[in-house]
């Protein structure tokens, strides 16, 4: 019997996983569902060159992906969203038809989290195109645009916003931006990316609602805005699979080879995760982690591939992302949660330019650059392979 696999999220990981399917030589029907109603694209440019208005909706296209799909005989089903998952019949049930599985493919994303109180303005977020098409209009030369929340796409939507000439301030909860992603010093680093170029930047406040008149903070005061975009993170699309028996935490839970595993931790028998959504053990650090970046996205969309077709190997990336905010390319390479030091090894990050290296023991276990691209990539190599806090020094021209 050839076997009907079915992936559910038409976007990035799904597409990636349906095409690493057939090329390594799954024969059967493949089927993508996809709640957007258009052809797959990617959504990095969303935040820069697409919301920059200098890279049309043709540019955003996975691949020549509609062609690419139908030649690789992988059947895309537009605007079909997943609404329950029915494992005792092998079925997906959808807002239209209903779809049988021999292995399924969990590829749902994250969708973004709202503000509560925020219905009064006009308030945009930034996830899809639908999001983008909706907010590029708006940011016109001279615009008063208020970003709630200093993460990577509200810092991108600020340099983009800035780059268009709107007057923008930013406002983040905690004390230092991106700390949690960069540590306290990188992520004050490049948090002075904003006052460098002309964004204004307000820590450590919160949003007590967003009013017609602007965002007003804890504190009383009110920060008149025309467009106020909220950026505070993203909740994974999980909402379709309550009561199905897969575990759900924060994520769709998966074994180290991004088979699904269910609420007793048993791997339930042909269904998988990848992408956004796919919460796994990382052999590699030890640890569960789930990511929400674009290279993650590609790699573990392969690897649930490789594990739909009977692999078994464990999946052990080192992360990777990269941002582009004002003229700057910022990178990360592996972890940077619960480092014991952070070294600059390179330039001068609170500058703008560097390299800096993130020690947890006597092991690397992490690198960070601006706009050093080259240098950065050097260090990916020291990281697979594990090496020593003092090799990674070695390799930088740093004495220990
Ligand atoms: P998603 O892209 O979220 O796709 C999931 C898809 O599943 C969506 O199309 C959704 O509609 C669909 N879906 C959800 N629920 C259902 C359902 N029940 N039934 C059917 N379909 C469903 N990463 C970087 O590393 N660097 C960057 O510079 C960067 N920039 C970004 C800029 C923006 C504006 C955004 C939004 C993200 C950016 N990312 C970046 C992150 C990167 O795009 C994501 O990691 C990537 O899109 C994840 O792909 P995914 O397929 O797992 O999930």
């Amino acid at each position: 019997m050839v076997s009907q696999v079915v992936i559910v999220g038409a976007s990035l990981a799904g597409v990636r996983c349906a095409e690493a399917l057939r090329r390594h030589g799954h024969e059967g029907p493949i089927t993508l569902l996809g709640a957007e109603s258009h052809r797959p694209y990617d959504r990095p440019p969303l935040s820069k060159q697409f919301l920059a208005g200098v890279a049309a909706r043709d540019r955003l296209w996975l691949g020549r992906v509609d062609t690419a799909l139908s030649d690789q005989d992988i059947i895309h089903h537009p605007g079909v969203t997943a609404t329950s998952l029915n494992l005792n019949t092998r079925t997906v049930h959808t807002t239209g038809d209903s779809f049988a599985f021999d292995s399924l493919v969990i590829a749902t994303g994250t969708s973004v989290r709202r503000l509560p109180h925020a219905d009064a303005a006009p308030v945009f977020t930034l996830r899809t195109l639908d999001d983008a098409e909706a907010l590029a209009p708006r940011l016109i030369d001279g615009a008063r645009v208020v970003v709630v929340g200093a993460g990577f796409i509200g810092a991108e939507v600020a340099s983009t916003a800035r780059a268009k000439g709107c007057d923008v301030t930013v406002v983040e909860a905690a004390p230092v931006p991106l700390e949690r992603q960069l540590g306290e010093a990188m992520g004050t680093a490049c948090a002075a990316l904003h006052e460098r170029n002309g964004t204004r930047l307000i820590v450590g406040i919160g949003v007590a609602s967003i009013e017609a008149d602007g965002v007003h903070l804890a504190d009383g005061s009110v920060i008149g805005a025309d467009v106020v975009v909220v950026g505070i993170g993203v909740v994974p699309n999980t909402g379709w699979l309550v009561g199905s028996g897969v575990a759900v935490t924060d994520g769709v839970l998966c074994d180290a080879t991004c088979q699904v595993v269910d609420t007793e931790h048993r791997v339930v028998e042909g269904v998988f995760a990848c992408g956004d959504v796919a919460r796994w053990p990382n052999d590699r650090y030890g640890e569960v982690m789930r990511i929400e970046h674009w290279t993650n996205a590609v790699e573990m969309a392969e690897h649930a591939a490789q594990t739909v077709l009977g692999g078994t190997e464990p999946f052990t990336p080192v992360p990777y992302f990269w941002s582009d905010q004002y003229s700057t390319k910022i990178q990360f390479l592996g972890r940077s949660t619960a480092f014991d030091e952070v070294r600059v090894v390179e330039g001068d990050p609170a500058a703008g330019v560097g390299v800096a290296l993130y020690r947890k023991g006597d092991l690397l276990v992490g690198a960070l650059g601006l706009n050093r691209i080259k240098a950065l990539m050097g260090y990916r190599p020291l990281l697979v392979d594990g090496a020593t806090w003092a090799t990674a020094l070695d390799h930088a021209g740093v004495a220990t």
